[in-house]
């Protein structure tokens, strides 16, 4: 079974029609949400942020997405449906004045704003299964 890969400027992953009518509706990438830290980073001066979602997260032309829905790393692997969206960015944490940048891969839209970001960047190496 050959899936196709997202290309940079799209946003939703289409799957072939045939391939789909065929059952595999239900194929979920197990997606490393790892990117950056959990909540409770530490900004410039070393002092705790107890926010549990201190990145802003953008699209690679540099709008945010989702506006005012920030990222933590949940540190797991989420089922994600490989029909679902999958954007390249990049995300930075808004406490430090420093612009991290960090390359990403961003899952969302699951519940409409929840916003996981991994930063394995080649898609042909994430591990597909049956949710
Ligand atoms: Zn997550």
């Amino acid at each position: 079974m050959k899936w196709t890969h997202p290309r940079t400027k799209e946003e939703r992953f289409v799957p072939n029609e045939a391939i789909a009518a065929c059952g595999d509706s239900g194929t979920v990438y197990l997606f490393n949400c790892n990117a950056g830290l959990a909540g409770g980073v530490t900004d410039d001066m070393g002092e705790p942020v107890h926010d549990h979602h201190p990145y802003r997260v953008f699209r690679e032309n540099g709008q945010e997405f989702l506006p005012g829905n920030g990222y933590g790393r949940c540190g797991v692997i989420h089922e994600a449906p490989t029909d679902g969206i999958f954007v390249r960015g990049y995300m930075d944490n808004m406490y430090t004045a420093a612009d991290e940048h960090i390359a990403v891969i961003i899952w969302g839209g699951w519940t409409g704003n929840e916003v996981h970001c991994t930063t394995n960047l080649d898609m042909s190496t994430w591990e597909t299964t049956r949710s």
